[in-house]
């Protein structure tokens, strides 16, 4: 399964905005500042620089819509003849970069802004399919991490979790790590796809969880 193309919609500053675009299945990622989210987002895509990575913790404050193709293979029954043949399936759909939220640096004024924005985008949006919520599992969750599933949770919007940048942790540790952070969460260790940009690490899981929800 690949996405074979990608390309920069829009951003938007508020929800109003994102209601004037052709209708597509939506899938979000959300997360803290710095948790990988644009890298991940170029890894899923294969294009490095689709999603611009922020050094600076909080540049990326806007609603950023990237129209994708997703391709995958669909087999089918054998025929007469004794041979399987498959044939491509391509899904159009919207990947939707969310504001980081909750950093030092932004101002509580400027911190609201965004919380709002994000929060209305979440309830208002009729497409979205499903939120991938980014942990580096490496820390304890944040309130904000909290917060985030709390609110995802009260309004019955799908959602999975990614932990990011395992690459950096040891693989003996791993399991540790997610059971500690899925504790926090009141979660399971099912609800962890566990990623790694640098590594190109869960790749296919996640877009296998995109192929099943958007049709
Ligand atoms: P964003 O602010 O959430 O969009 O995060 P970025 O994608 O800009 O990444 C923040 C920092 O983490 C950058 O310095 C990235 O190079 C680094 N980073 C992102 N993904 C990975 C990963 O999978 N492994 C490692 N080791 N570093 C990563």
């Amino acid at each position: 399964m690949e996405i074979v193309n990608s390309k920069f919609v829009t951003s938007a500053t508020n929800v109003e905005q994102t209601k004037t675009l052709p209708r597509m299945s939506q899938v979000a990622f959300v997360g803290r500042s710095n948790v990988g989210k644009s890298s991940l987002i170029n890894m899923l895509t294969g294009r490095k620089g689709l999603a611009v990575t922020s050094s600076t913790p909080g540049r990326t404050r806007l609603i950023n819509f990237f129209e994708v193709v997703l391709r995958s293979r669909v087999e089918r029954e054998m025929c007469k003849c004794g041979e399987a043949n498959s044939y491509m399936m391509d899904k159009k759909l919207y990947v939707v970069d969310l504001p980081g939220y909750g950093f030092a640096q932004a101002s509580k004024k400027m911190q609201g802004g965004w919380g709002d924005s994000l929060t209305e985008y979440l309830r208002a949006s009729e497409d979205l399919k499903m939120v991938f919520v980014l942990l580096d599992l490496r820390h304890k969750p944040t309130q904000n991490d909290v917060d985030a599933l709390v609110f995802l949770q009260s309004h019955e919007l799908p959602f999975r979790i990614l932990g990011t940048k395992i690459d950096k942790i040891p693989k003996s540790r791993l399991h540790s790590y997610i059971k500690d952070v899925v504790s926090v969460l009141g979660l399971t260790v099912n609800d962890v796809i566990v990623t790694s940009a640098n590594e190109k690490q869960g790749k296919q899981e996640v877009l296998n969880v995109i192929n099943g929800i958007v049709s």
